[in-house]
């Protein structure tokens, strides 16, 4: 491509809210075969609601509730965020917490009232020496439906699995539709448990899933789906996002996300969701067809 038509089609994206941070990223764009993206607040809205709490025998759904909540009230994570409106909706106290630890991927684990309250995904609980497979059926079961299943252990007790649920965004089945007719492969990078991301990705037509990535391993989840020697798109959003971005053949943040993914991306996108990946490559055809 000239530098004009670079010029030329880098304006008119920037008309439709796609930023090119580099030129290049326009003609690199074109030969992209696969996209991959962070289920979290790009397929989803990022704003999970909390949807089932089963309590364990000697446990009542309100004490757990609240426990849960005054341990994730410090924790930005948007489950956290889930599990605090939650209780605050039933007029739940939220009771002051001593000795916070968040493991990142894992959960999160304080001191409440002298109980000691952790929650988190499975791997958390196996971590701290807890037997999920009681609540194995269950776990399947929400897992299906494309619920993540949490499970709270409190004083050392298994005391309950929960469930909270992020809803699609409305223009994500459209903009995987679209990307598949530009004749694209869609893959989902998600720290979420395989049941959910599956369940997600069947229910959206994604054709490739890389579950359970711990927050420092998508770029080896990068690395996994371009072994075929296939050049990748990824889109993300969060901090831990950033590493991807910069590791990806083209990175795409999109634009209501962290500093520091914008600053490691090649493109921003200022809608914030999967449309917009669809219009810069659309435009990178156009642009690089035009000029041959
Ligand atoms: P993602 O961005 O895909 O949600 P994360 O690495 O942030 O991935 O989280 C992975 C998993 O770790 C979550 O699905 C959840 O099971 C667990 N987890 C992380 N932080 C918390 C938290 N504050 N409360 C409960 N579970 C958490
Ligand atoms: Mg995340």
């Amino acid at each position: 491509a000239t530098p004009t038509s670079i010029m030329v089609g880098t304006g008119r994206a920037a008309e439709m809210g796609v930023l090119f941070r580099k030129g290049e990223a326009l003609q690199a764009l074109r030969d992209v075969a696969i996209v991959a993206v962070d289920k979290t607040g790009t397929l989803t809205r990022g704003q999970p609601e909390l949807t089932d709490l089963t309590p364990s025998t000697g446990f009542e759904y309100n004490e757990v509730l609240a426990l849960v909540a005054a341990v994730e009230a410090r924790s930005e994570h948007p489950i956290a965020t889930a599990i605090v409106t939650a209780a605050q909706e039933r007029g739940l106290a939220i009771a002051p917490l001593e000795n916070f630890e968040a493991v990142p991927g894992y959960g999160v684990a304080a001191s409440v009232g002298g109980r000691h309250v952790a929650v988190g995904a499975d791997r958390y609980m196996e971590k701290l020496g807890h037997d999920v497979a009681g609540f194995k059926n269950e776990a399947a079961r929400l897992g299906g439906e494309g619920k993540t299943p949490l499970y709270a252990a409190i004083d050392n007790r298994l005391a309950a699995i929960i469930a909270v649920a992020d809803p699609i965004r409305e223009t994500t089945p459209e903009a995987i539709r679209a990307l598949h007719d530009l004749g694209l492969k869609v893959a989902m990078i998600t720290g979420d448990n395989r049941a959910t991301a599956e369940a997600v990705a069947r229910q959206l037509g994604i054709d490739e899933v890389v579950p359970e990535v711990l927050p420092q391993g998508k770029v080896t989840a990068i690395h996994e789906l371009r072994a075929s020697g296939r050049k990748l798109a990824f889109v993300g959003d969060g901090i831990n996002d950033a590493p991807a971005l910069a590791e990806a053949n083209v990175g795409l943040a999109v634009g209501t996300g962290t500093d520091i993914a914008i600053e490691s991306a090649d493109v921003v996108l200022m809608s914030g969701d999967l449309r917009g990946v669809v219009n810069a490559i659309a435009l990178s055809t156009a642009t690089i067809r035009n000029i041959k």
